[in-house]
Formats: structure tokens, sequence, C-alpha cells
């Protein structure tokens, strides 16, 4: 997961969030929530969340061919009808992060400062869920070799509470996943580092500068896959008092 950038909302996106709120809060008021008021309109939103965060889902960074039909609410609809078109909590995700991991859950530090029917967030609600949007993901969730496996895994960075939340609300341990992180190492970051290690292995000092420069910014291009875990694949080669020895700078993406 890496911090997303959604830009300003559509021009026209004001006037539904109000008319939409109106018909909600008597929908709600009266029946309770019912996910099929929420309604078909969202396709266009949907549309361009998808192309401005690289039709990536923003929690996995899988890349998803086509929009599909999962308009992600950070904060649920089911518990926050009323942010149900606001900007700042819409994001495009993967149906299996969606709908299969995460559903209706968001956990808060304290379940008494949750907000109140039409208050606006955050108010004094700490959530568990990382917010890739408002925050970088990278503080919270470090990928590391696991050593009795030998998989890539997400693991809370340093001791983060809410870095082990995110993988757990998400399931971000789930196992195609995993897999689909293996391959992602395997094939497009690994040729790279042995390639990388052959030229340090000459000491020439300027050709491990050209190679890393030619190399690490492209693989961590914010429009590929998982570009989180190539960033701390790359970390584990190459740590920090080695890159410092070379001259060589590894930017979060
Ligand atoms: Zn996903």
């Amino acid at each position: 997961m890496i911090r997303v950038h959604r830009g300003a909302e559509p021009s026209d996106l004001s006037e539904l969030r109000r008319v939409e709120r109106d018909r909600f809060r008597a929908v709600f008021a009266s029946r309770g929530f019912d996910r099929r008021e929420l309604g078909t309109r969202y396709t266009e939103v949907k549309t361009l969340l998808w192309q401005r965060q690289d039709a990536k889902c923003c929690y996995c960074e899988k890349l998803c061919e086509d929009v599909g039909s999962d308009l992600e609410h950070y904060r649920p609809a089911s518990r926050y009808w009323w942010l149900a078109w606001t900007w700042e909590n819409l994001l495009f995700a993967c149906p299996n992060c969606n709908r299969w991991a995460k559903n209706d859950e968001f956990p808060l530090a304290d379940e008494a400062a949750r907000l109140r029917p039409e208050e606006d967030p955050p108010g004094g609600e700490k959530p568990q869920l990382v917010d890739p949007a408002a925050e970088d993901p990278l503080d919270a969730i470090q990928f590391v070799l696991d050593a009795v496996s030998g998989r890539w895994v997400p693991r809370p960075r340093g001791a983060s509470v809410r870095g082990a939340e995110t993988i757990r609300i998400l399931e971000l341990n789930r196992q195609a996943l995993l897999e689909l992180f293996q391959r992602h190492v395997r094939q497009y970051v690994m040729p790279d580092v042995h390639r990388l290690q052959e030229v340090m292995r000459t000491g020439d000092e300027r050709a491990v500068r050209d190679e890393w420069n030619r190399r690490v910014p492209r693989s961590l291009q914010r429009t590929a896959s998982y570009v989180a875990l190539t960033y701390d694949v790359l970390d584990h080669f190459f740590p920090e008092n080695e890159r410092n020895r070379w001259g060589l700078v590894l930017s979060r993406p």
C-alpha cells in the first residue's frame, strides 16, 4: 500500500451529495440501512478514481484491468451513510480487499469516540485502518522476508498497532495475494537485485550508481503493481548503510 492522491473532487459531486444525503436521511431513518439504496450512480466517480489511482487497488496495489463494481468507502457506508458521497471518503479498491475482506469493518482505538450521524470526520475518532489518501502507509506496514516460508509477507512496521490492524482487516496476508507478491518479486524485482549485486562486485562506484539510477526509479514508478513491496525488497538487499557507501538514494514511492 502506498499513498494515494485522489485530486480535486468532480464539480458536480457537491450537488449530488446534497440530494443523496437528503434521500438517505429519509430512507435510512425510517427503515435502517439498505445497501441497495446506495444506487448505481457511483460509476462516474469510480472511473475517475480508478484512473487517478493508476488502475490500482488502494489497499493491495493489485492492477485492476477494468473498473468493476466496487467503490470503496473508507468509513463504511453502512455505518456512515452521511459520508456515502463525501469525496474524502471514496477510494477505488479491488473486490477482494473491499467486499470480501474489509466489508463493514472499521474499528477505532476508542469505540466511545465513534461519530454520531451527520458529524464530520475525524471528530475524536482514531481509526485503526490506515487511510492511504491521508497518510503514508509505509509508516505502518513493512514487507519482510519470512525466514520459515521464504515468502515476502506484510508486517506492522516497528510496533505499529494500526499496521497490524490494517493487515488483519484487509486480510493482506491472504494466500492468493501472497502468491502474487511472490511472483512479483521473482519476476520484476530479483533480476534488478542480481544485476546490481553483480555490478557492486566489480567495485566500480560510477557503474553501480548508473545501474541503480537506470533501474530503481523505474521499478518504483507509482503506476507499477506492488510498489510498496518493491521498495522493501530493495531496502532489504541494499540497506541504508550500504546505499550510503555507494552514494545511492532509495526514495519512497
Ligand atoms: Zn485490493
